[in-house]
């Protein structure tokens, strides 16, 4: 018996229905993105139930524990305001847990009521709540708008408001926002930089948060996260790279009109052209030649690609998670001859269709893609079963999806919930494409093993 058997292929209009949602709600991001500063506690203004989904969304995706404190809503916050728990949960969360940084976000019941926030925090101010030295920032997120992603550009955004500051010193430093990645994907473009030879200051930075290594200690705040000093630093930066329209743009405009630090909009560095496009940004803006190391780890990937491009041409490629992995992977798969055919993010945004068919250069004539409230995973499967694909690449779940139809999943985005391995090894950078590459070769040259006639198993591939 098959998990979906009422998805049927007929498809009929639908607006103020979605079955099994591509997206999940702003504080979730919002919360990850307060992750990325270092010794910041994220605090959810709402009530429990809300901080308990977000912090084990994040707890069952990077297989890390995550804090984070509640304002604790009952019925009186919910009839009255929230502003005493918010006030009181402040004057607790610096009492007891001691954090640099409590970063606020709202949600659905808070932004209903319409707390406002930076009043209840100058009142924190006022009542000596916040310590010396200590500092309270907040974005909103009402979650029945937008998604996971915008809630994360909205708390990056936030931090930009909050701390970035300019001083007139000499820029000579370069900012990167690197959109919602993993904190692997962080740490390689740090080493991207690095390579390059420019001092980065790169914002939020998860890596050495939900990454860390177990070491037999606890410490309720890691090593990593980007410091308050960087953050204020951003102002002072040469330039900023800010990688994804959905996840990093709003944060380089905010801080090219607050402090004049030009921005460059660039997709996320995912696959080969990509790539190509973040490194010739780099180089370009700071005036530097391209080491021979860099030049080398593109070779290798270019060489994959031609070596075993005949087992990818022609196949049909489903893509579902969020829009800047989705431009991005949509180029790359039809970079690597693929047929990318249907491509859903339950994020809105009215670029999308454009971004996507942009990249896609008139390849794939029969792309359908469909982004927003209705793009949903049953929309996807819907799809599928008038025309089936040869491979989904997206999150945990599309499994049921692939188990009905048995096609392989590859796993990238957000939620992976029953594997390993997003957290650790890198998808961007040529590095990063060359581990894509080899993920989706391995899925689609095992389905070829098992189920290729007798005598057709090749020993050699
Ligand atoms: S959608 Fe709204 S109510 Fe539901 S968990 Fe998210 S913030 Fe809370």
């Amino acid at each position: 018996m098959t998990l979906l058997r009422h998805t049927f292929d007929e498809i009929k209009p639908r607006k103020a229905l979605t079955v099994n949602s591509a997206k999940t709600c702003q504080p979730v991001g919002a919360m990850y993105a307060a992750l990325g500063i270092h010794r910041c506690l994220p605090h959810s203004h709402g009530s429990q139930g809300c901080c308990s989904y977000h912090r084990s969304a994040l707890t069952r995706h990077y297989k890390e524990p995550v804090m984070a404190a509640t304002s604790s809503f009952t019925e009186g916050a919910s009839v009255f305001g929230g502003q005493a728990n918010l006030l009181k949960g402040i004057e607790t969360i610096f009492q007891v847990y001691d954090p640099d940084v409590v970063a606020v976000h709202t949600t659905c019941l808070s932004e209903t009521i319409g707390d406002d926030i930076p009043q209840i925090v100058s009142k924190c101010n006022d009542k000596g709540f916040i310590p010396e030295g200590k500092l309270v920032i907040h974005c909103n997120t009402p979650s029945y708008v937008g998604s996971h992603v915008t809630g994360f550009a909205n708390m990056v955004t936030g931090m930009v408001k909050y701390l970035s500051t300019s001083t007139e010193t000499e820029a000579t430093r370069y900012n990167v926002i690197p959109g919602w990645v993993e904190p692997s994907d962080m740490r390689e473009l740090k080493r991207l930089m690095g390579v390059l030879g420019l001092d980065t200051i790169l914002f939020p930075d998860t890596s050495d948060v939900l990454d860390c290594e177990l070491d037999g200690e606890r410490d309720f705040y890691p090593d990593g996260g980007t410091t308050i000093e960087d953050l204020r630093a951003t102002g002072d930066s040469a330039a900023t790279f800010a990688l994804g329209a959905w996840a990093s743009k709003p944060a380089g405009e905010e801080l090219e009109s607050k402090c004049g630090v030009p921005t460059k909009h660039l997709d996320l560095p995912i696959g080969l052209r990509a790539t190509d496009r973040f490194i010739d940004a780099v180089r370009t803006t700071a005036g530097i030649e391209v080491p021979t190391e860099l030049t080398k780890e593109r070779g290798r990937l270019v060489d994959v690609m031609s070596d075993m491009h005949q087992y990818l041409h022609g196949k049909r490629v489903a893509l579902v998670g969020d829009p800047d992995q989705l431009v991005a992977l949509s180029e790359f798969c039809a970079d690597l001859d693929m047929r990318p055919v249907y491509i859903v993010s339950g994020t809105p945004g009215k670029a999308f269709e454009h971004d996507v068919l942009e990249r896609l250069e008139e390849r794939i004539p029969e792309v359908k893609i469909a982004n927003g409230a209705n793009a949903d995973m049953f929309l996807l499967h819907q799809w599928i079963k008038q025309e089936p694909v040869d491979m989904i690449i997206g999150n945990t779940y599309c499994k049921y999806i692939c188990r009905d139809e048995n096609i392989p999943l590859i796993r990238h985005g957000f939620p992976i919930l029953d594997r390993v391995g997003h957290s650790l090894f890198p998808t961007v950078g040529y590095m990063g494409a060359m581990r894509l590459l080899e993920k989706i070769l391995d899925a689609v040259m095992t389905k070829q093993d098992l189920e290729s006639d007798e005598e057709k198993v090749e020993l050699v591939m």
